[in-house]
């Protein structure tokens, strides 16, 4: 079952780490390391069974490899999961086993906060190894990755604004905010500087007041977001919600937000296209999280990392180009400018060997 699942896919390396003194176990899996080395977070999650945990990382180490190539980042694809409660299993011995099997792998895998871990979880890792990104920033760490998605959520915004009305006046129109978490309050902070119209919904309504109150942010049900009239709407808090179901009802020109796999299916994908809605593809969005910790490796510095999350602007705009050279729906577009990036660097045959492990300047593991 473990092989089969493995052989359906493209990976170069599962590993699977154990160690029963710690009650540690773990996966990490590295999907692609032909632009980089393999950078994604670690997820700590009660998986109902083995193969949940094995499916999960899998599908999300995918995901980075495209994430990395779609943003130009001279990075491969990898994630880890830890099998076990974040509410009750987490132990200093738990994350150092950890971090000695991510540092057995010589800088293939470089990993970082995913759900159910945080910065304090990090540090006991990067005390085994310094392959790990998203630490505090007393040891050269870039801090809280949110505000920079929201920025970097901004520049494919504008990016759309361009293709689909020809001016990236982020002020004329108006957004339907779904979730105004880490990400969405920011970038709800960043709409309203700009003199947007901005509807909001979240199930936390202390973040709805705050939105409100502070951002003039007009306050809707949980379902109303999918029927008010704004131009853009922003899923910023799940993914799955641009489905058979809510296409029928969005009103939008422009789908831009956050959160990830927000397309319940590529089938969707092409219904959007065919409505006449700009998809601008979820993982090239919200790469600013990963470009700012991506930073680390070299040195983290915040100047940099903002010119940086300007490229998402031009990433955008090359995949609304090859949707249009191609004639197929931009979520599709998105998926080929990665795959054309990996093919055209692989056959340099250069691929990532770990003797090459990134250099942490700066910063030793503690
Ligand atoms: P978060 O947990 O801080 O915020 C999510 C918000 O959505 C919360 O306020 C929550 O109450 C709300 N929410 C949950 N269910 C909802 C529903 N049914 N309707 C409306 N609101 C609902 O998370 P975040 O860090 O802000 O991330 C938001 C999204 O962006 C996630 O999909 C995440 O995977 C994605 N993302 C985040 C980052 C980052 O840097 N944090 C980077 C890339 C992608």
């Amino acid at each position: 079952m473990i092989f089969e699942s493995i052989s359906k896919t493209e990976h170069e390396e599962v590993v699977f780490c154990h160690n029963k003194d710690a009650g540690l176990k773990a996966i990490i899996a590295i999907h692609n390391t032909v632009l980089g080395p393999a950078l994604g977070g670690t997820r700590m999650w009660n998986y109902a069974s083995e193969q949940d945990a094995l499916n999960d990382v899998l599908r999300l180490s995918r995901g980075m490899t495209y994430k990395a190539a779609v943003s130009g980042l001279n990075l491969g694809g990898g994630k880890a999961v830890i099998w076990g409660d974040p509410g009750k299993d987490k132990s200093e011995a738990l994350f150092r086993a950890f971090g000695r099997f991510v540092n057995s792998l010589n800088g293939r895998y470089i990993t970082a906060e995913d759900v159910g871990i945080d910065v304090n979880d990090m540090e006991y890792v990067y005390r085994e190894t310094e392959f790990v990104t998203g630490v505090h920033q007393v040891h050269g760490g870039s801090g809280d990755p949110s505000p920079f998605t929201a920025f970097g959520t901004l520049q494919g915004l504008m990016s759309a604004l361009q293709v689909k009305f020809g001016n990236e006046d982020v002020g004329k129109y108006s957004y339907a905010v779904q979730g105004v978490g880490h990400v969405g309050m920011e970038f709800v902070k960043l709409l309203h500087e700009r003199g947007a119209k901005i509807f909001v919904t979240d199930i936390n309504k202390d973040a709805v007041q705050r939105a409100v109150d502070d951002y003039g942010c007009e306050a809707v049900s949980l379902d109303e977001i999918y029927d008010v009239d704004a131009e853009v709407y922003s899923p910023t808090a799940l993914g799955g919600t641009v489905n058979e179901a809510t296409l029928q009802r969005l009103k939008c020109k422009i789908i831009c937000g956050a959160a990830n796999n927000q397309l319940a299916s590529n089938e969707i994908g092409d219904e959007v296209q065919r409505r006449g809605i700009l998809y601008a593809p979820d993982y090239a969005v919200n790469a600013g999280g990963l470009m700012n910790v991506s930073l680390e490796i070299d040195g983290y510095n915040r100047e940099r990392a903002m010119r940086m999350l300007r490229t998402i602007y031009f990433n955008l705009g090359r995949i609304f180009e090859i949707s249009a050279r191609d004639g197929i729906p931009t979520y599709m577009a998105a998926d080929r400018m990665a795959e054309e990036r990996i093919t055209a660097i692989g056959k340099l045959r250069l691929p990532h060997l770990g003797q090459h492990a990134p250099r942490f300047h700066g910063r030793r593991a503690g």
